[in-house]
């Protein structure tokens, strides 16, 4: 079909995720057709170097063709084998056993979804079930993190913290609340760790204390918030939160979605700290995007008391057709033999110092009030008054600007509002790949000026 008659198309039929549907009715979409390595083409030639991983999840690049020989041999094999009623599939109990390996040693059991929404959906309603099975129901409230993504899940939606989540649609509800994200470049503390750590741990306290110390049944966290625009909280802040949490008899979820499979260095941000949670959520680099798939670890504890909450001969009543489905599964083995027997994660830990020092040197640019990042995750946030630290007025549509001057340039990467640029490049990219970034992204900046 002609690109002008699909373009058409899509206005007049598809939904986009997290779109304003009236703006995309006038101006569609770009048509993305083909990916190698780091670089995407659209439906028009115009090839473009993706600074963002497709949404922070394509990390080995694009066009692994042992990936895609993995879900066609599977594909061949045997397309679908459900999970339910006694049966499973070699790849999903492969997986999950690689997962449980590579994964925080307080984790001992899987549960596959088909990304992170419903991770986070999953997670909540495991540990509903878990409170219930220990005697413990009136623990219904849920803590997490100001500027916090958790996905659009009805409940996850509550935990994220996100307004364009919540106007309109009723969130959050009465069991999800928030404290305030340690965000070093707008804190009132500033980038002092010891204070930044400090205050985090009191505000979860004091609103264990507010909500009643019986009432709460975990805080769920970020390592690093990726759409809240990529904060970068202290080293030593997930395992203070964590301890924070023992001490106050709560479960300690870490949504590593975004923050898992190399994104920061280690295959987990809970690695770099040593934090043992109650519960993880992955998605994302579980399959890089090849095909969807999404889970949910839990410890032992946690799952013994959800078994042993069953009665006898009753099932523990969640699921989804397509859980720990077998394609995605074959596809989740062979990322993450990628990740370590090919070399991707060590890839990204040795090119993370020019990534970093790239977006550093980019702080003296007049557009540029901070530089952040962990790994190859990471931010520029852009002010009009660096001493101040002045927004953009929203008049100047500035997002707009950026992007149109992005895509002219050929590149990639994801504007939270007018004021901050979120980049997380694949663990393939090459030194040359990196100052192809930099030189394209000098002339955005400049261009915008
Ligand atoms: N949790 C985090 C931290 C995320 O960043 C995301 C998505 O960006 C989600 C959950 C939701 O994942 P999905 O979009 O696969 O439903």
């Amino acid at each position: 079909m002609q690109n002008s008659s699909l373009l058409e198309l899509d206005r007049k039929h598809l939904i986009h995720p997290v779109a304003n549907y009236r703006d995309h009715e006038k101006k569609g979409v770009t048509l993305l057709a083909s990916g190698k390595g780091a670089y995407l083409t659209d439906s028009n030639g115009h090839e473009l170097l993706d600074a963002f991983s497709g949404l922070w999840c394509v990390n080995v690049g694009y066009g692994q063709q042992s990936v895609v020989d993995a879900a066609t041999a599977q594909m061949n094999r045997l397309p679908y084998a459900t999970g339910y009623f006694g049966f499973g599939s070699e790849p999903a109990v492969e997986l999950a056993a690689k997962l449980v390996e590579y994964a925080p040693a307080s984790l001992q059991h899987v549960y596959f979804t088909l990304g992170g929404s419903d991770a986070v959906d999953s997670a909540i309603r495991f540990i509903t079930y878990y409170y219930n099975a220990i005697g413990q129901p009136d623990r219904k409230q849920f803590i997490a993190l100001s500027r916090g993504y958790h996905g659009s899940s009805t409940i996850g939606s509550g935990l994220t913290a996100l307004p364009v989540f919540h106007k309109n649609f009723n969130m959050p509800g009465a069991y999800q609340h928030h404290i305030p994200s340690p965000y070093a470049y707008r804190s009132d503390v500033g980038h002092d760790p010891a204070a930044l750590i400090q205050r985090s741990v009191q505000s979860l306290k004091d609103k264990v204390a507010e909500l009643g110390a019986d009432k709460v049944a975990a805080f769920f966290c970020e390592p690093i918030q990726g759409s809240g625009g990529v904060i970068v909280p202290p080293v030593g802040w997930l395992k203070a939160m964590q301890l924070a949490c023992r001490e106050l008899g709560i479960l300690f979820v870490v949504d590593e979605v975004i923050t898992g499979f190399g994104r920061t260095g280690p295959l987990f941000a809970c690695e770099a700290e040593d934090v043992q949670p109650d519960l993880m959520t992955v998605a994302k680099g579980l399959t890089a995007g090849y095909a969807p798939m999404g889970a949910v670890l839990m410890s032992d504890a946690v799952y013994t008391a959800i078994a042993d909450g069953a009665a006898s001969g009753t099932p523990v009543g969640h699921g989804h057709t397509y859980s720990a489905h077998p394609v995605s599964a074959a596809v989740g083995l062979e990322v993450l033999r990628l990740y370590h027997e090919g070399g991707l994660l060590a890839n990204g830990v040795a090119l993370e110092p020019v990534f970093s020092g790239g977006l550093k040197d980019l702080l003296a640019h007049p557009l540029v009030g901070d530089a952040r990042s962990r790994g190859l995750l990471g931010a520029l946030e852009l002010v009009a008054d660096k001493s101040s630290k002045r927004q953009f007025d929203p008049s100047l549509k500035l997002h707009e600007r950026i992007s149109t001057a992005a895509y002219a340039e050929g590149l990639v990467f994801r504007a939270f509002g007018d004021n901050i640029l979120g980049f997380a490049p694949a663990l393939c990219y090459t030194a040359d790949d990196f100052a192809l970034l930099f030189t394209r992204l000098r002339k955005v900046l400049d261009t915008v000026l």
